[in-house]
């Protein structure tokens, strides 16, 4: 489908709810109405000027007042790009040394991050930070623990994403399971297996540095499942958002769910996908009481453009899926015919 234009913009128009959030309600209250609740999603990302980058933090704090005062909409997310420069993140991830200018540069991105969970945490509405590349992703694993420290003492209130299509992510979110327990903090967790697997081949093998990739998908699938599992185990200092389409990865949480005697709407425990992605799962798992949520992005089309590209690439390396949610809406067809 990434190839065809004329799908690519069908895909497109599905899957963006309008420029603002006011667009977006039809769409709230029809998940509503499923029992699904809303991320709204302000799908900016990679901007490069401090005007773009305050303009979206202002939208991402509206966003959070909107959810303080609307019971569909449990759980916030941002993306790190749409508030800070790539390149400075860059910078910062590799620990080189930056100019005054950077640093200064530097201050305010950690300011813009502290105004919106500092605001999530006053208004108690969770507040999720997306992953993106493996070379910015260090500085902004690095925010959110301090931001977690600060905020989560009582209940979970950030949460940082962590890909687990990265050879390393298990280890590291074992390891921040544990710096919570010690800590005495509550780990907000938003489990993915990752959206940028071409990309992260393709520098690392041009720049001749080991691929931070699984090296198969059943390799991710493992590290994935084995993630879930964890958290269960430690659910008293876990709070986690399983954000997936695998419909076994659902299967096997809603398994651990029964099996460790946790009530289906525990307050740690949300599944996700994607606006136009599993409806199958999503209508299905809110019916039996569990906590789902959909992403429904919204934005300037312009601006929300990298997002969607990266959407379309991601609906053909998850083709499987889709095909079996094809078969499902052809029996039930079938079915009603009958
Ligand atoms: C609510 C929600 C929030 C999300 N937030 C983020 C985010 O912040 N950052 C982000 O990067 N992504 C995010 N994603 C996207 C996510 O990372 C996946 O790309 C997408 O959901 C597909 O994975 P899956 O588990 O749904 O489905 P599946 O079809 O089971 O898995 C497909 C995924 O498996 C992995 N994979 C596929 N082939 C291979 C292979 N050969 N070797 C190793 N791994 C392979 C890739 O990650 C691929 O995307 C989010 C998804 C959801 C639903």
């Amino acid at each position: 489908m990434a190839g065809n234009p004329a799908d690519q913009e069908n895909h497109f128009c599905t899957v963006l709810r309008g420029e603002t959030i006011e667009e977006s309600d039809g769409t709230i209250e029809q998940l509503a109405r499923g029992g699904v609740g809303t991320i709204l999603d302000y799908s900016v990302e990679g901007e490069q000027d401090e005007k773009s980058f305050i303009q979206t933090t202002e939208e991402i704090l509206s966003i959070i007042r909107k959810a303080k005062t609307d019971q569909r909409i449990p759980l916030t997310v941002f993306k790190p790009t749409g508030i800070a420069r790539f390149g400075l993140l860059k910078k910062v991830t590799a620990k080189e040394t930056l100019s005054t200018a950077e640093q200064a540069e530097y201050f305010k991105v950690k300011a813009r991050v502290n105004q919106i969970c500092r605001l999530a945490y006053e208004l108690e509405v969770p507040v999720m930070i997306d992953a993106e590349e493996t070379w910015i992703q260090g500085a902004i694993d690095d925010m959110a623990i301090e931001m977690m420290r600060q905020y989560n003492r009582e209940e979970a209130i950030v949460y940082n994403t962590y890909q687990l299509y990265r050879n390393d992510k298990l280890a590291s979110l074992q390891a921040d399971v544990y710096l919570a327990e010690t800590d005495g903090f509550i780990l907000g967790a938003k489990l993915v297996r990752g959206a940028y697997m071409e990309k992260e081949r393709e520098r690392a093998q041009r720049l001749g540095y080991p691929s931070p990739i699984n090296d198969s998908k059943e390799a991710t699938d493992r590290e994935y499942n084995e993630a879930l599992r964890f958290c269960i185990q430690h659910i008293e200092h876990t709070a986690f958002v399983a954000g997936t389409h695998n419909e076994q990865s659902c299967r096997l949480l809603a398994e651990l769910i029964n099996q460790y005697g946790l009530a289906h709407n525990h307050p740690h425990l949300y599944f996700s996908q994607l606006l136009g992605m599993s409806d199958n799962l999503s209508f299905n798992l809110a019916d039996a009481g569990y906590n789902v949520t959909k992403y429904v992005p919204y934005g300037p089309v312009k601006a929300v453009l990298p997002y969607l590209f990266r959407r379309a690439q991601e609906n053909t390396s998850i083709a499987g899926q889709t095909s079996r949610e094809l078969n499902l809406i052809i029996r039930e067809k079938e079915r009603r015919r009958a």
